[in-house]
């Protein structure tokens, strides 16, 4: 019989693929090793830092996850799922053309709020000059808040952007058509390879395209790349809460006249007030009291 491996030392490594119960984990000495989870432990996911033993070779098994500083959720109406940690900024793809939903944006920003990460808006498709010029000036608004907004091309020039990647775990996220794909492909040339290698890996082809990705652009710079990421959920952030996530609003917050207020219209609301007297955006407010009816609810632009 096969004698286990029951003795040796953990290795620590990061999960840069998650599907369902099997991820592949990078380590400093391996290329990304299949693993499994001790247990029934669940919700581990990509980004997660991790201890591992090793079982035969090039398999291993997941037997601690490490303290996380930042959590990402995708939901649907039934349930919520883990799908990144350890991220430092959220960046998110929007483009002229086709056009974006600006309510997604704030979705997006009111989530990197709550775990206390950048969020930064990239505005691609930046070579379609003229209707790049009019969502950049409606997007003014974000980097009033103090938003970084940068202009970039996928296709031809994404040098904007790299600075602001440095040293950073960021995880993109932009509907379809916003040039995602193609940043991606800009950033890592090799991403496609690196894709069919762990299909090979997991055996499992055909997950491959609807699962979080972690890439590494040098060794202290990565990216995660989610397919289904522009589906945050905010479940478990409590309507009330999801003020304080508007950044604007902060200041603004236990000031009106009932302490329950809900900011849906109610006399002596500080922030209605504050809209009317164009303190704060009347867009912004509008898109909190959207998403603070229904927290969790999609908006599948
Ligand atoms: P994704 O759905 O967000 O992954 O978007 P894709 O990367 O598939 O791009 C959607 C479309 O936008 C494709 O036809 C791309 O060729 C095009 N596209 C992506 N980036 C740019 C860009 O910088 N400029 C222009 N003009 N088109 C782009
Ligand atoms: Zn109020």
């Amino acid at each position: 019989s096969t004698r286990r491996v029951s003795t040796s030392s953990s290795i620590s490594g990061q999960i840069v693929a998650a599907f369902g119960r099997h991820f592949l984990v990078k380590t400093a000495s391996h290329t990304p090793l299949s693993c499994v989870m001790r247990g029934k432990k669940g919700g581990a996911a990509c980004g997660d830092q991790v201890e591992i033993k090793l079982t035969t070779a090039g398999q291993g098994v997941i037997e601690t996850i490490l303290p996380r500083s930042a959590l990402l959720y995708r939901s649907d109406v039934y349930r919520e799922k883990i799908i990144a940690a350890n991220v430092t900024q959220m960046v998110i793809v929007v483009a002229a053309v086709p056009s974006f939903s600006e309510e997604l944006i704030n979705r997006c920003l009111a989530a990197a709020e709550n775990q206390r990460i950048r969020g930064l808006i990239v505005l691609n498709k930046a070579d379609l000059i003229e209707p790049t010029r009019t969502a950049a000036a409606s997007l003014s608004l974000y980097r009033e808040l103090g938003y970084p907004l940068l202009q970039i091309s996928a296709k031809t020039s994404v040098a904007p952007l790299l600075p602001y990647l440095k040293g950073q775990l960021s995880v993109l996220v932009g509907q379809s058509g916003m040039g995602k794909s193609t940043l991606i492909n800009t950033l890592i040339p090799d991403a496609e390879r690196a894709t069919a290698g762990i299909s090979i890996a997991l055996d499992s082809g055909r997950h491959t395209t609807t699962h979080a990705r972690l890439f590494h652009l040098d060794e202290d710079t990565r990216i995660i790349d989610s397919p289904g990421m522009q589906e945050f959920g905010l479940h478990h952030i409590d309507g009330k809460d999801l003020a304080w996530e508007f950044i604007e609003f902060r200041s603004y917050l236990g000031q009106c006249k009932f302490n329950n207020c809900r900011h849906a219209d109610e006399p002596g609301c500080a922030l209605g007030e504050a809209a009317r007297e164009g303190k704060i955006s009347g867009r912004r407010l509008d898109f909190y009291r959207k998403l603070a009816i229904l927290p969790g609810a999609m908006s599948r632009a």
